[in-house]
């Protein structure tokens, strides 16, 4: 586990003036890393640090000759067109860069001179996958969800016997997966309408969201040596917010017996910067579980997970139709929920990966799976918001919706607050339906 040092103290101040403003994402206590270059332009793709409403260019630090030792072999590392190498060095590495870029950015910092020419405005930059991602595997680890959804496709059997022995998940597609602002088209496929004696083959009718966080694997582990909860985190880098778009017609008519394909491989959004478990380190909660729940076998459990698994980071999904936007009306909130009601721990869902003899790698994605809360509003997809699309939600401009329509835009937020810590956010995650492309005869 990260203790807290100096580089969380609330009282530090960035002499990038957006860092200091009240209600950033982005203030000098957060330092998430994304890959960017100038918007539109052809420049290399590199490592970059927010800092306020700027990006710090990693590139552009390496080469003046601020920073030295161990973090800069770090920033050496995150100069790149993706963050593997960064990945790959550990917890070590990652807080020695974290400490020389939080006393470099601080208010006072000789580096000042040096850095300001290293800065280019979130506004004019655009972003990639931040890492080449060999594996992507999503997990199941809200309760609440694997309820709420389980009582559709299985009213008699809600919650499978598994559930609360296992972190269930599945092997995803790496190759859809995009940054904020990805269009994709509406998936096409087979679905089995009710009554019908054959299936369906065309546009999705059922398009869901679910949200997500998604958390990068730091330093791998060899293939046949698992790695142990208590040195979980230790593999970790980061958390990003994730949508995992879901063809809810095609996935009920496929996924007996192995599990979600075609209604879950067609896109993947995540949001370009990825916080690092060290900027979390204020945001620890102990993993809740009723006392009557089993207790998690010993490979699953650790004093540390028990005490301090959990992360309170604030969840937001938010819908923009085309005619809102045409309206200029904000974004509707469809719910707002905190990771720490999930039921598994990022720790529990590497030591699960790994137990069987699974090799992870640098740059590999885990999704935490939806992450619904407790309550109705809490829930983080419109199939549990519409009860499966039965009971339509009224937007403030008064269209409604049970699922996804062509235009949509769905946005996802994460924040991170308390008292005594500095705020510090994920910045958005956000993603649009097109039409599905024309289906030819024959
Ligand atoms: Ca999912």
């Amino acid at each position: 586990m990260i203790r807290l040092n100096e580089t969380h103290d609330p009282a530090l101040r960035s002499w990038v003036p957006s860092a200091n403003a009240a209600g950033t994402d982005f203030a000098i206590q957060n330092l998430p890393f994304s890959v960017f270059r100038r918007q539109g332009s052809s420049e290399d793709w590199r490592g970059g640090v927010a800092i306020g409403d700027q990006i710090l260019d990693l590139a552009a630090v390496a080469a003046a000759g601020v920073i030295e030792g161990a973090a800069f072999d770090a920033l050496q590392a995150a100069s790149g067109a993706a963050l593997n190498p960064l990945m790959a060095l550990g917890p070590g590495a990652w807080s020695a860069l974290r400490l020389a870029l939080s006393r470099a950015l601080r208010e006072g910092s000789a580096a000042q001179a040096k850095l300001g020419t290293c800065l280019v405005p979130q506004s004019a930059a655009e972003h990639r996958v931040p890492a080449r991602i060999g594996d992507y595997t999503d997990f199941y680890t809200s309760v609440y969800h694997a309820t709420n959804i389980g009582r559709q496709f299985r009213p008699d059997n809600p919650l499978t016997p598994n559930f609360k022995w296992i972190p269930i998940g599945y092997h995803g597609r790496s190759s859809s997966i995009g940054v904020s602002g990805q269009q994709f088209l509406r998936p096409v496929g087979q679905a089995m309408p009710a009554g019908a004696a054959q299936p369906s083959f065309g546009p999705c009718k059922r398009l869901d969201y679910e949200l997500e966080l998604g958390v990068f694997v730091g330093p791998g582990n060899a293939l046949g040596e698992p790695v142990a909860i208590a040195q979980a985190e230790d593999h970790v880098f980061g958390l990003c917010l994730l949508n995992d778009w879901s063809a809810r017609d095609l996935q009920a008519w496929e996924y007996q017996p192995l599990g979600p394909f075609l209604a879950k491989n067609f896109a993947t959004t995540i949001s370009p910067w990825i916080v690092t478990l060290e900027a979390l380190a204020p945001f620890r909660a102990p993993l809740q579980r009723p006392a009557d729940d089993p207790q998690p076998l010993p490979y699953l459990e650790s004093a540390g997970n028990r005490e301090q698994g959990a992360l309170d980071v604030q969840l937001e999904a938010l819908l923009q139709t085309a005619r809102a936007s045409e309206q200029g009306a904000q974004p509707a909130r469809l719910s707002l929920t905190s990771y720490r009601h999930a039921y598994w721990t990022v720790a529990q869902m590497v030591a699960h990966h790994t137990v069987a003899g699974c090799n992870l790698q640098s740059g590999d994605l885990l999704g935490t799976g939806t992450l619904s809360g407790p309550t109705l509003d809490q829930a983080c997809a419109l199939i549990e918001l519409t009860v499966g699309g039965k009971q339509p939600l009224t937007l403030p401009n008064g269209e409604s919706r049970a699922f996804l329509e062509d235009g949509d835009t769905v946005i996802f937020r994460g924040w991170c607050e308390k008292p005594g810590a500095a705020r510090i956010g994920f910045g958005e995650c956000r993603g649009t339906v097109l039409p599905a492309r024309a289906i030819r005869g024959g």
